[in-house]
């Protein structure tokens, strides 16, 4: 295993380290070791099974809400207490932070923001339903909509880099967008446009002092965060959304490992 290899070569003495945390996308919840999404092994707590391996206290996160934290902790909030964090990649992820505290809801599930049914469509989403919003404004639609522009002959970078349509990722599209393609960048602002209404519903419902744009989108900066911004002030109630600072995140690809390291350092303080 990657994980037993990383202890033995990493120079911090192995008794010296007191948990680990990781962090997975889907459905998790910290307190009952499940993970509902992937690697679920009739109800065997995931978190067992990886201690039992490598012989380190184990915690889990939702990879969004543990990015949150990391955010949260180090990185652009200033003395914010109401935060939201969107996990902006293939899918959409949603941390929030109420009052100082990541909030996890009843069964340690909240913020399946992704999939709210916000658009009458027929495509069907990875969780079976159809009209989620990241049907139309997810990296996953973003590179559906890219293939599908293509496809009716419309000119961008992407066509001379890869041969076949399909081979064609998100990071593909990303990059293009930063090297001033036009298609990307038209096409990240229309699902900027979409996610910016899901997301003045949020502000709506929370009323938040900042929300932070992270995930592996939030490296086009303006790019998307314009988009968004437009839609806020477009479908949410001005007096709410007034006081809704919109921010990119600080730490990058890193939110998510400070986030899990923190929350490990306090679910091991707490049991001691
Ligand atoms: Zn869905």
């Amino acid at each position: 295993m990657r994980i037993i290899y990383f202890i033995t070569i990493t120079v911090i003495q192995r008794n010296k380290i007191l948990g680990m945390g990781v962090n997975l996308s889907g459905r998790i919840y910290y307190a009952t070791a499940l993970s509902y999404s992937f690697f679920y092994f009739n109800e065997e707590p995931l978190s067992k099974i990886i201690e039992s391996k490598v012989g380190i206290r184990t915690f889990l996160e939702n990879d969004s809400r543990a990015m949150a934290y990391g955010e949260f902790c180090a990185g652009v909030v200033n003395g914010e207490k109401d935060v939201l964090f969107l996990n902006l990649d293939h899918g959409i992820g949603l941390g929030i932070v109420m009052n100082g505290q990541l909030y996890y809801g009843k069964s340690g599930f909240s913020g399946e923001f992704g999939h709210i049914p916000l658009f009458k469509n027929e495509i069907i989403c990875h969780c079976g339903k159809k009209g989620c919003l990241e049907t139309e404004a997810s990296g996953w639609a973003l590179t559906r909509m890219v293939q599908e522009k293509l496809q009716e002959g419309s000119s961008s970078v992407l066509t001379g880099r890869k041969s076949a349509l399909p081979e064609i990722q998100l990071e593909d599209i990303i990059a293009a967008a930063i090297a001033d393609d036009m298609l990307a960048i038209e096409l990240i602002g229309a699902i900027g446009e979409n996610l910016g209404k899901g997301i003045a519903l949020l502000i709506n419902l929370f009323n938040p002092e900042l929300v932070i744009l992270g995930g592996s989108l939030a490296v086009t900066g303006e790019y998307i965060r314009l988009p968004i911004k437009s839609a806020i002030n477009k479908y949410s109630l001005s007096l709410v959304s007034n006081d809704t600072q919109l921010k990119m995140s600080k730490l990058g690809e890193r939110a998510g490992i400070i986030g899990a390291c923190l929350l490990v350092r306090n679910r091991m303080l707490a049991i001691v």
